[in-house]
């Protein structure tokens, strides 16, 4: 086969299967509004949780950065990449969150490639949550160890795969709230089958952090629990991008010397982790805007109660509504469009097959009305009269 013909291929199957995806152009964003070919929709897409994306302090402390460092860091953190901001965000985040060490990476993507690909070899076993994020599964899939899935939550077959002994290393792998499902895992049950069977345990607290916990310190907090290794990404709640690994002083090491991602890449710029550092001073204080989310959130759940939508049941600010088929999917988050909602349709393989979906994210920014709109225009659909 050749390129033209590979590529065709691959392109229509992803018609066929009506699974074609397309961006948008946001022109104009402010956390609770976008704006689309100059339509303006009230936003239920994104991870912003506590609208800090457009937080005056966070945008100031970048700009004074920026003119101290300029744009760029001109080099990985090995060779002169490593600048004082660098360096005061990583400790900024081990005193928040009560780790030795705090390591940079560009995003929670690269930052699994990178420690699951660094960490784990052949004769080592990789035990993960079927639904962990696409970055952890792939990047486990990527490296030579042998990986083993639990389905979602189930602890008896956690322990099963964690029990067996014929593998050198044993990583289990899951995340503090689920991206797609908006449900948690329980962390203290696998933190103790993980310590009991000699295992490092890996959370990507992606969802959690900022967002749950005593000062926004994540799932982590809320269950009283330390792992081996957390990942946190800057991307959601702190309304920036990057990411950090938070373990202890040896592991931290063990990157340094042997992190591809770490030793051969560009650190992002310094004014970024200046912007970083004020976003967790921000998050820390930022109770009252955590408040308001659970507000919101509790509003939201209240609303819906009233109806039979097929939402899963979930606490947090991931508010799944399962469709199943793709097409009725992509209607409803049409129809939504047409009347100035913004939720995007996922569907598989972001989700598994038949489980394709509206995931509806709340944020602190939001108002009840917003809220009361939504579930107006979603009893219409689910209900209107055929
Ligand atoms: C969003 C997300 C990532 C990816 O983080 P980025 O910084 O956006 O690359 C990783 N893991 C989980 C669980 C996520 O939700």
């Amino acid at each position: 086969m050749n390129w033209s013909k590979f590529l065709k291929n691959k392109l229509e199957i992803r018609k066929i299967e009506k699974l074609w995806r397309k961006r948008r152009i946001i022109e104009n964003y402010n956390t609770r509004i976008i704006y689309i070919n100059k339509k303006k929709y009230i936003n239920f897409s994104s991870n912003n949780y506590l609208g800090l994306s457009h937080n005056k302090n966070i945008i100031e402390s970048w700009k004074i950065a920026l003119n101290k460092y300029g744009s760029g860091s001109g080099g990985s953190g090995h060779i002169i990449g490593y600048n004082e901001a660098h360096y005061k965000l990583e400790k900024d985040l081990e005193n928040w969150l009560d780790y030795p060490q705090a390591l940079l990476f560009h995003s929670g993507y690269s930052a699994n490639q990178s420690i699951i690909t660094t960490l784990m070899n052949k004769k080592d076993l990789i035990i993960a949550d079927k639904l962990s994020h696409i970055s952890l599964i792939e990047s486990s899939i990527f490296s030579k160890a042998k990986l083993k899935r639990f389905p979602h939550n189930r602890m008896d077959i956690l322990k099963k795969f964690s029990i067996q002994n014929d593998f050198s290393k044993k990583l289990i792998i899951t995340e503090g709230v689920f991206s797609m499902d908006g449900d948690h895992s329980p962390l203290n049950k696998i933190h103790h089958i993980a310590k009991k069977n000699n295992a490092f345990l890996l959370v990507d607290d992606a969802h959690g952090i900022g967002v749950l916990g005593k000062e926004g310190k994540g799932s982590c907090e809320v269950y009283n629990i330390k792992p081996d290794l957390l990942i946190i990404t800057f991307g959601k709640a702190f309304g920036l991008s990057g990411a950090a690994l938070l373990c202890n002083k040896i592991i931290g090491e063990y990157f340094l010397q042997y992190s591809k991602g770490l030793i051969y890449s560009t650190s992002i710029p310094p004014a970024q982790a200046s912007a970083l550092s004020k976003s967790i001073l921000q998050i820390r204080k930022s109770d009252c805007l955590r408040n308001k989310l659970n507000e919101n959130i509790n509003y939201f759940r209240k609303l819906i109660k009233n109806y039979n939508f097929p939402f899963l049941d979930s606490h947090t600010a991931i508010q799944p509504l399962i469709i199943g088929d793709n097409q009725k999917s992509l209607k409803l988050s049409n129809f939504l469009k047409k009347n100035g909602f913004f939720a995007q349709a996922i569907l598989p393989p972001s989700v598994p097959k038949n489980s394709s979906r509206l995931r509806i994210t709340i944020t602190a920014n939001h108002l009840f009305i917003d809220f009361e709109k939504l579930v107006e225009l979603l009893n219409y659909f689910f209900n209107k009269k055929k």
